[in-house]
């Protein structure tokens, strides 16, 4: 089965016991037990459910790997792929620019549990060999990293992470399966906030592991039920139903942001433009290689904070929010919003600066996208 099939076949796509082509909603809490004696599939919610687990199992599917896990969301999905394999003394060498919720977790959470932490350019691999230590046992990576989309070389960061026994995990978010499938490249874990772009729509939240090995997935499975960070039934169906239209989506939004990434490197109020897909990118060597497509995020820098200022201001179509992967297109402010909470010195180290913006590119027709972010730095 060639992939875009998979997407909608790959896993459990009827429900058995009707055949409908929508698998039901599923809301119960408990299951009648014929014989305690016995094992059942389903015994309790919080354990297993049948609407979670066709969604599970797509998930499996759809990265290429033995099990799949559904949470609450894309930080509980972090945590549980975390917790899975670290414990206390466990130090971990982080991608520096990622994720501002997950630059709290490791800063404000896993810290108080001595879990130690060393930030790394990871897509500089003697970075991160300088950066692992005796007590080192994992590597957080997130490639295309937040907001300014570093590039990781997977071949060469899993070739230094099984010389030294470390586990990797990648958060995924950014490219999502449909563009890039780290198992199949040696990763062990891949994680999702799918609220992003598996779920497509800015209608729900929630976070998802795939385990590359049933022994790494059966730990994963373990915190999910002791910790219980589930995803209820019916957004695991909601996420199904977003799902099945990843192909679509992807291939549109990704080829708005490579038409508006081009436009902008163009624009004499654009200082920088930061996207994989341009030739100019760092790592765009890599990235051609390694996966399927550049993904749907774009970052820039205006000349000024006062044409950022402006941008936010004045765009109609673009929404300004938090928040990416959505069908409609969204315009953010990483300094004040998704990163706020790293240091001032360090975000600016990092590049995200006062007059950086980030693009989430919709489905919407990109010329509009365009002539709307024109008209609002002119104003
Ligand atoms: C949004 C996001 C998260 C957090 O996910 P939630 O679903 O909001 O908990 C983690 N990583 C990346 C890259 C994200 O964009």
């Amino acid at each position: 089965m060639k992939y875009d099939t998979k997407i909608l076949h790959g896993a459990i796509d009827r429900d058995p016991w009707t055949g409908a082509l929508s698998i039901p909603v599923y809301p119960a809490s408990t299951y009648h037990q014929k014989n305690v004696d016995e094992r059942q599939a389903y015994v309790y919610s919080r354990s297993e459910n049948p609407t979670r687990r066709a969604l599970e199992e797509t998930l499996a599917a759809l990265e290429g790997g033995r099990r799949g896990y559904a949470f609450a969301s894309g930080v509980a999905a972090i945590t549980a792929a975390l917790t899975a394999v670290l414990e206390s003394g466990d130090h971990v060498v982080v991608t520096r620019d990622l994720y501002g919720g997950t630059y709290r977790l490791f800063t404000e959470y896993l810290s108080r549990f001595g879990i130690t932490h060393t930030f790394a350019d990871t897509s500089d691999p003697d970075e991160v060999e300088r950066a692992v230590n005796p007590r080192t046992r994992a590597l957080f990576l997130e490639s295309p990293s937040n907001p300014i989309l570093k590039i990781i070389d997977f071949e060469a960061i899993v070739a230094l992470a099984r010389a030294r026994g470390l586990v990797t995990m990648l958060d995924n978010t950014f490219l999502s399966p449909y563009f890039f499938r780290p198992l199949e490249l040696g990763v062990d874990m891949s994680i999702h906030s799918a609220t992003k772009f598996l779920g497509g729509h800015s209608d729900l939240v929630a976070g998802a592991v795939i385990a590359a090995t049933r022994e790494m997935g059966r730990k994963v499975l373990s915190v999910q039920m002791t910790t219980g960070a589930v995803l209820s039934p019916e957004n695991s169906w909601l996420l199904m139903r977003g799902i099945k239209t990843l192909r679509a989506r992807m291939t549109i939004q990704a080829q708005g942001a490579m038409k508006i990434a081009g436009w902008l490197a163009a624009q004499p109020w654009v200082e920088r433009v930061y996207y994989p897909g341009l030739a100019a990118h760092p790592g765009h060597d890599i990235i051609t290689r390694q996966a399927s497509g550049y993904g749907a995020v774009v970052s820039f820098v205006a000349d000024s904070v006062s044409r950022a200022y402006a941008i936010m201001k004045g765009v109609r179509i673009w929404t300004v929010a938090v928040s990416l992967g959505g069908v409609e297109s969204i315009l953010s402010y990483p300094a004040k919003m998704s990163h706020s909470g790293i240091p001032l010195a360090e975000r600016q180290a990092l590049g995200i600066t006062d007059s950086l913006l980030r693009l989430s590119v919709g489905l919407e027709d990109a010329d509009d996208l365009m002539e709307d972010l024109e008209q609002a730095a002119r104003m």
